[in-house]
């Protein structure tokens, strides 16, 4: 195993897996990109270097499998797995059929099992990192939010059965759980009355930055993290914190 190190960074062709990879690069690493909107990845990997696209899916086992052969023949070695892919439906439990709740637990959650597992001989020879990304949402539960919810708070589980069961490998994993950050991802289900309420219910009072979640997402992933494993780390502007009265309080 030779070179500098390399991430693997899922759903990275725009939000905060795009961000992620930016703040890899800057640290002097290597990036695999992987998204399964090839266009948009070719459009955010062009103008990077000592980047590697990968137009694939997280939750085919079979794309897994080729994610991970291609990186390990073009840069030899995975140091660190992202698992940040994800994807986002708010509906009614009564409205949320067989399909729906499927399609999120195949990426947010199927996703994250196959990519981890696959990295596994890899991650255990550089004695690696993996960081799930779950949410809020998977912390505290809220209206509409069945699949989603539900999707991320068994991604917090799964971390801390990966930590626990590969730790020997002298693998690392913990859990990243964003708040609100302005991506598609979010805009897609957030209406104005979910940002008004978000923002009051947010001791610092406004969303995060894709690159407020990359820093503490690199940070898990680095060496200065290295006694840090089995960890679910809140990056939510202290919304895990309040209870009620926040708003009132202010003023
Ligand atoms: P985004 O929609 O901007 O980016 C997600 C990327 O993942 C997209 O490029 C999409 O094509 C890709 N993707 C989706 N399903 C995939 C699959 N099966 N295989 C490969 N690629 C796939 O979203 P974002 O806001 O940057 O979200 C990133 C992560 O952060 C998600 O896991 C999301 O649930 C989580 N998160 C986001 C917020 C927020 O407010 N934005 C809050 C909490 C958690």
């Amino acid at each position: 195993m030779s070179g500098t190190p390399v991430a693997l960074v899922t759903g990275a062709a725009r939000g905060i897996g795009l961000a992620t990879t930016k703040r890899f690069l800057a640290m002097g690493w290597r990036v695999a990109m992987l998204d399964r909107d090839a266009a948009e990845l070719a459009v955010a990997a062009g103008p990077l270097e000592q980047v590697l696209e990968l137009p694939l899916d997280v939750s085919i086992p079979e794309e897994v499998a080729r994610a991970v052969a291609d990186t390990l023949s073009a840069f030899g070695r995975i140091d660190a797995l992202v698992n940040n892919a994800g994807v986002a439906d708010f509906g009614p439990i009564a409205e949320t059929d067989f399909a729906r709740w499927r399609t999120v637990m195949a990426t947010n959650l199927d996703g994250v099992f196959l990519m981890s597992q696959a990295c596994i001989p890899a991650l255990s020879e550089s004695r690696g990192a993996i960081v799930n990304i779950a949410s809020i949402s998977g912390l505290r539960a809220s209206t509409l939010r069945v699949a989603y919810g539900t999707s991320k708070a068994a991604v917090m589980h799964l971390t801390r059965q990966q930590a626990v069961e590969l730790g020997e490998h002298g693998i690392r994993a913990n859990c990243v759980c964003p708040g609100p950050v302005r991506t598609k991802l979010a805009m897609a289900v957030h209406t104005q009355a979910i940002i008004d309420a978000y923002h009051d219910a947010i001791p610092l009072n406004r969303y995060g930055s894709e690159d407020e979640i990359a820093a503490v997402i690199a940070f898990l992933c680095s060496k200065d993290a290295s006694y840090v494993t089995g960890q679910i780390v809140a990056a939510d502007g202290g919304f895990e914190a309040t209870g009620i009265g926040l708003p009132a309080l202010r003023g």
